[in-house]
């Protein structure tokens, strides 16, 4: 269906792979578009500005916000994360599907903001593999770990105001379901209620004309 993209939120623990999840769909369909976020934290190792994250000093994140430059930010684990605004809107006006890979504070201000967008929560099967997750990264250090572990504990009690969730089992069963929810999401009545209009008001001409 032509016109606006939809807007899909995706969060998840640390360690849930919601960040392989995103390259792959990326990878295999052209109808999204990734909205790269603002941080104030460190790159990793392997880490690009402007691929990865836009790598950004604090005050230059809080004129950001003053500017209303960010569509939603947060904060998490002592640093400042947010969506640039011009992009999603830009690619959204193209009809590019825009995926926002974000955490739950940023998600629910998103579904305040655009009631519309659709939210999926990524799960790892069990809690211990997301401890085994973030070890295997080798990344952070073990106090940082167990602050993400905490975080995870926490986001876990806003799951239910996600739209869908994805176990994700495995990485192409996965991205597959995604993408078929995508589309399935794309098709609910309440999402498309320019549609629905249209047709309620040619019934009305047709009566008009055949009495
Ligand atoms: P990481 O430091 O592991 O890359 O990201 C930490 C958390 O911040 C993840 O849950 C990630 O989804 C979230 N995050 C990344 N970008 C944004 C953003 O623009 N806004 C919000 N609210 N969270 C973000």
């Amino acid at each position: 269906m032509a016109g606006r993209g939809l807007l899909l939120v995706i969060s998840g623990f640390a360690g849930s792979g919601k960040g392989t999840i995103c390259k792959e769909l990326m990878q295999r369909y052209d109808n999204y578009a990734f909205s790269v976020s603002a941080t104030t934290r460190d790159p990793r190792p392997g880490e690009q500005d402007g691929v990865d994250y836009f790598f950004i000093p604090k005050e230059r994140f809080l004129e950001m916000i003053e500017a209303k430059e960010l569509l939603e930010y947060a904060q998490y684990v002592s640093n400042y994360y947010g969506t640039p605004r011009k992009y999603v809107e830009e690619k959204l006006l193209e009809g590019k599907d825009v995926i926002l890979e974000i955490e739950c504070q940023g998600a629910l201000q998103v579904k305040e903001l655009f009631p519309e967008a659709v939210l999926f929560f990524v799960m790892p099967p069990n809690v211990q593999e997301i401890y085994n997750r973030l070890k295997g990264r080798g990344t952070e250090t073990e106090e940082v770990i167990l602050k993400r572990m905490k975080r995870g504990q926490e986001e876990a009690e806003t799951i239910a105001k996600y739209d869908y969730l994805l176990i994700n089992d495995d990485l192409n069963e996965t991205v597959t379901r995604l993408h078929e929810t995508v589309n399935s999401a794309r098709n609910a009545a309440e999402r498309n209620k320019d549609l629905v209009a249209r047709i309620r008001e040619e019934f009305v001409s047709f009566f008009k004309e055949h009495g």
